[in-house]
């Protein structure tokens, strides 16, 4: 199996190292993990192989490599001798005759090492000849624009390989290399495509969920869990774990003290001050939440302004230039889609709940006016006192 990454190899000579060896550690785990056994894993520069005894296991490996983060692209391919000639242009050719069909079009492609004494032009048409002459009953012709079908073959310092298909891997840089972070997930379509997001760019995700308790459904609560437990497959890592802040009382001194069209703008602020103190607990640095522009009446520039106004830690909103199909899109490729699609009442002390709306622009002074009213300090250290730390092995 050749297993090729993308922008780690533009990174400088000691950032490459630790993020190839980071990959390699990731991959491992991922397939001790799903329980796939491989034979071994060898980096080279630029490539990883990894070995295994059957077919049925490399498209196993395939589907578990291609989705780990950093992973650009996979193909099942056949190791071989590379001095030899004869027999690399017989082995060719008995691959070949095995992948092509009557009628189709196809092309041999080949890389080598400089220092391999043939050109990989000359090789091409060897080989193209080879598979010509030898398979004439099959009617195939050569196309090198676009082919149905390609050979490609690459010749590297110790061995060759052949392979015919490459399957995409989902990109992006190994998982941990770039920090940590606390996410704020919900049981929404948006907050776990935002997760992933940023997973993708090698950061390690804490997810944070607040429990609204009597505010919402038991249906609501387990659609959460359900997202992170999604999230957490993605996290090619021994260790993970997320926190569940009970969120009721502060609901409840929301709902008491704040006119009903900014519950749901309190409700982000505590949401977020909680979650700033659980980075900070867990030396995270940033937020990540699920918001976009213009999506919701509460998610205008103004409050998102108000809101952000209220911690010190960066941000990180990676749907704010995404539409909804492009976030339900990537929802569906992640499987998060199935999970989070149900529309069920998520949260009762919401104003459409409450025959009202929620304002779209919020001035700071409104913020401050209110904040004492519902003993804002307190209702953070209350929370943060309650906050459960759950392992998900
Ligand atoms: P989502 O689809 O992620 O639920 P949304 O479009 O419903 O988002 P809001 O309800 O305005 O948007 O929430 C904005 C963001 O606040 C969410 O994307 C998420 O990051 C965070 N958030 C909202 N509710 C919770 C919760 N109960 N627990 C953790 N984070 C939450
Ligand atoms: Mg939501």
């Amino acid at each position: 199996m050749i297993v090729r990454y993308g922008e780690i190899t533009v990174k400088s000579p000691y950032v490459r190292e630790l993020m190839e060896k980071e990959l390699v550690k990731t991959i491992k785990y991922k397939l001790k993990r799903n329980k796939v056994n491989v034979i071994g894993i060898r980096k080279i520069p630029g490539r990883i192989f990894i070995y295994v005894d059957s077919s049925e296991k490399a498209v196993n490996v395939a589907l578990n490599v291609s989705k780990i983060f950093g992973v650009v692209s996979t193909s099942p391919a056949v190791e071989i001798e590379r001095n030899n000639l004869e027999y690399l242009r017989k082995f060719v050719l008995k691959y070949s005759s095995a992948i092509l069909e009557k009628g189709d079009t196809f092309a041999v492609r080949v890389r080598r090492v400089k220092k391999y004494p043939i050109t990989s032009k000359e090789l091409e048409r060897i080989l193209g000849a080879d598979i010509l002459n030898t398979l004439q009953q099959l009617n195939l012709r050569v196309n090198l624009t676009n082919p149905l079908k390609t050979i490609h073959v690459e010749v590297r310092t110790r061995k060759a390989y052949i392979y015919h298909e490459t399957v995409k891997g989902v990109g992006g840089l190994p998982y941990g290399v770039s920090g940590k972070v606390v996410a704020l997930i919900s049981g929404g379509i948006d907050s776990p495509v935002a997760a992933w997001l940023t997973m993708k760019r090698g950061v390690k995700v804490v997810p944070v969920f607040f429990d609204l308790g009597d505010f919402t459904t038991k249906e609501a609560i387990k659609k959460a869990l359900k997202a992170i437990k999604k999230i957490r497959e993605w996290a090619p890592s021994p260790e993970f774990y997320f926190y569940k802040i009970p969120f009721n009382i502060v609901l409840e001194a929301i709902t008491r003290n704040v006119p009903v069209q900014y519950t749901c703008i309190f409700c982000k602020i505590l949401m977020f001050k909680i979650a700033e103190r659980i980075a900070e607990k867990e030396e995270a640095k940033a937020l990540v939440t699920g918001e976009s522009l213009g999506q919701v009446a509460s998610q205008t520039l103004d409050n998102l302004y108000v809101i952000s106004r209220v911690v010190s830690i960066p941000i990180l909103r990676p749907l704010i230039g995404l539409d909804k199909e492009e976030i339900i899109s990537i929802a569906k490729n992640i499987g998060t889609y199935e999970i989070t699609a149900k529309s069920i009442i998520e949260c009762k002390a919401s104003p459409v709940f409450r025959g009202s709306h929620a304002a779209a622009h919020t001035r700071n002074e409104i913020i401050d006016k209110y904040k004492d009213k519902i003993h804002f300090e307190e209702l953070v250290m209350k929370s943060l006192e309650e906050a459960m730390k759950i392992n998900l092995p």
